[in-house]
């Protein structure tokens, strides 16, 4: 007899690599569920053990299962049947037991159309990430999943140490205090100077290092971890950050917008560690095909928007995706837009969001809904914003 059992329950062993799994996760979003039962003894999971991870890294709730090889191989079982949206439906009640609840059941965080920039032909929506608790950015969800990841792999100690433009220091600050763990961070020196209180406030220690971008500290953050015993989670390089906005960030888009009733042409995002876009494209490429064109913004050369960076500087998730076009924006375009969503729309959005917005402007008409991804919001930057204001004369 076929039953459905939750899939934390059941034991496959040790769960391989990303790369590893990746082929997996792709056929089960394409194929929109799995093909047949998995034959379990006692708890045991017998072959298939990396369809059973891959399900797990897509926050699939339960599967079919069945104790004798010859009742496992009928049936497909859509992912909607196996709980697959379970995670990210959300609460609406919102009364939280703890800090960490607020953050993950707080999910999904709001998708919201602009109404300034929609037409009778083109609805635009933003998901914003600026309603995640600590950083008031997108960045909460890797500093979690990181440290939750390392936890249970048993390789995190008592010291943090990360380079970050701010964000990501912020989120793990927040994670090393709700912990009781200590974090140290290295923050490039063209981030702006406010990001040291808001870190130090938290209680890091902040180091400010000689450099442009945050990805040239890696090294160094990496050696002076292995020099102090310090655990260095390292957001370029590890897959946690990939795999939570699969299983999260994407997944909890999908959901929306099947609620919503819509049906994305384009989806726009910035490119930082490349792992929230990344994973949107994997996640909607695999699922829905290549109807959906993602295009990924990047500052234009010689110029600093902090969060996001040119893909040339080294990235390592965007290269498994296919992101359709890549646009450039300088930081005053950047400015300039996030101001004019601010006073159309009322919502303050932080620079990246700008980049982005100015990217889809850059586009020109685009018919069909169109979905953009603001990591942040306007507050962290009244410095760039500040210049701006001074040097247009505020119009
Ligand atoms: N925008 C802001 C404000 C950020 O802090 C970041 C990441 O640091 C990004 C965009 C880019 O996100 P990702 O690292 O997922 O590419």
């Amino acid at each position: 007899m076929v039953m459905f059992r939750r899939v934390e329950e059941l034991e496959a062993g040790v769960e391989p690599p990303l790369t590893e799994l990746l082929g997996e996760v792709g056929g089960v979003l394409r194929a929109g569920g799995v093909a047949g039962a998995f034959e379990v003894r006692g708890d045991e999971v017998v072959g298939r053990r990396e369809l059973v991870h891959a399900l797990r890294v897509l926050g699939v709730a339960k599967v079919p299962v069945a104790e004798s090889s010859s009742e496992v191989r009928a049936g497909f079982y859509r992912l909607e049947e196996l709980g697959f949206y379970e995670d990210v439906k959300g609460d609406a009640v919102k009364v939280y037991e703890s800090a960490l609840e607020l953050l993950v059941k707080g999910w999904p965080t709001p998708l919201v159309k602009l109404r300034t920039l929609s037409s009778a032909g083109r609805s635009v929506w933003a998901k914003l990430e600026c309603f995640n608790p600590f950083s008031n950015s997108v960045k909460d969800r890797i500093g979690w999943a990181m440290v939750e990841e390392a936890r249970r792999g048993g390789r995190l100690g008592k010291l943090l140490y990360e380079a970050t433009s701010t964000n990501t220091g912020i989120a793990l600050a927040a994670m090393a205090a709700i912990m009781g763990l200590k974090v140290r961070l290295y923050v490039p020196m063209t981030i702006q100077k406010v990001s040291d209180i808001y870190l130090r406030a938290y209680g890091a220690e902040v180091v400010r290092v000689p450099k442009p971008l945050t990805v040239e500290a890696v090294e160094d953050v990496e050696r002076e971890a292995g020099a102090d015993g310090a655990t260095h989670l390292n957001q370029f390089e590890n897959d946690a950050n990939f795999k939570v906005h699969l299983r999260y960030t994407a997944k909890e888009l999908d959901y929306q917008l099947r609620v919503a009733g819509i049906r994305p042409r384009l989806i726009v995002g910035g490119l930082g560690t490349s792992g929230h876009l990344s994973a949107i494209t994997y996640y909607f490429k695999n699922r829905y095909g290549v109807s959906v064109k993602v295009v990924g913004v990047q500052p234009r050369e010689g110029e600093v928007i902090p969060g996001i960076r040119r893909i040339e500087s080294g990235m390592r998730w965007v290269h498994w995706v296919e992101v359709d076009e890549v646009v450039d924006v300088g930081l005053n375009e950047a400015v300039e837009e996030a101001l004019r969503i601010t006073r159309s729309e009322g919502i303050f959005i932080g620079l990246s969001s700008g980049a982005v917005a100015a990217a889809l402007r850059k586009l020109g008409e685009v018919g069909g809904d169109v979905v953009m991804v603001f990591p942040d919001s306007g507050y962290k930057y009244f410095e760039q914003i500040g210049r701006y204001l001074s040097e247009k004369g505020g119009e």
